[in-house]
């Protein structure tokens, strides 16, 4: 699913808005990573429909519930273990790399970003990230492959070698608390700002989705790329309901 970029007079705008831009913030969620491949959980008849998602304190307080987790973790894998960074993607990248967007701020959780060349240093992850484990007690990082390997062996994922703690992967799970310091880099990050443009996020999850409605208050230009209505659609500068790996590809070419 790529879709048609928007009509030419909002492309000329939103390029018009970039590059009177010297601060630009990205704000991306499921909408661009659907263009990879990547269902959108959250959408109707999306797999949370099917398959309620574990809350934080059933995986902490159950074993078979982290052995579920663990079973859907490595399932997806299989699905989407494969996708790759889409037109999307490589325009916010290149966004970045002419230092027109300093940082990205994501729902996403599928590493996308990283992937297509945006620095790691420069993406917000405000529900974390399904590419790699860390524990819950000590953050320790662990790696999908071999955690993979010792649940097909023994059933269940060893806990944390250095401290005993249940290793997870690094996602914000339903129930538990948001990210702190990502949650502040995101603030900080979008109070400097000049321009917000929301990339394929519906803005209905919150607190993340009050972002665009702070920038647009400390003066920056909000710009919302999503193919349906948001709820702050009346506080844009800018809509544009259209496929965002073509639209955002269409704006790059007007900056050349
Ligand atoms: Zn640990």
């Amino acid at each position: 699913m790529t879709g048609r970029a928007g009509d030419h007079d909002d492309v000329q705008r939103l390029a018009a808005l970039i590059r009177q831009s010297s601060a630009g913030v990205v704000f991306t969620g499921a909408g661009i990573s659907t263009e990879s491949g990547i269902p959108d959980f959250r959408s109707p008849g999306g797999v949370w429909d099917r398959m309620p998602p574990i809350y934080f304190d059933s995986f902490m307080n159950s074993a078979e519930m982290r052995r579920e987790a663990w079973r859907r973790r490595f399932a997806m894998e299989e699905m989407f273990g494969g996708a790759q960074p889409n037109a999307g993607h490589l325009a916010v990248a290149e966004l970045a790399r002419r230092g027109k967007v300093g940082h990205v701020i994501t729902q996403n959780i599928d590493n996308l970003h990283q992937a297509s060349g945006v620095p790691a240093d420069n993406i917000i992850e405000l529900h974390g990230n399904t590419t790699y484990a860390t524990c819950l007690v000590c953050s320790t990082r662990y790696e999908i492959a071999p955690l993979k390997i010792c649940f097909e062996r023994d059933g269940e994922v060893p806990d944390c070698r250095l401290c005993g703690g249940f290793v997870k992967a690094a996602t914000i799970s339903f129930g538990q608390s948001m990210p702190e310091t990502a949650m502040q880099r995101a603030q900080d990050a979008t109070l400097a700002c000049d321009l917000f443009l929301v990339a394929g996020s519906s803005l209905v999850v919150y607190p993340a989705a009050g972002f665009p409605l702070l920038a647009k208050r400390m003066g920056a230009r909000l710009v919302i790329l999503n193919r349906t209505p948001t709820d702050q659609d009346d506080h844009a500068d800018l809509i544009i309901r259209a496929g965002i790996g073509a639209t955002l590809t269409a704006a790059l070419a007007l900056l050349e």
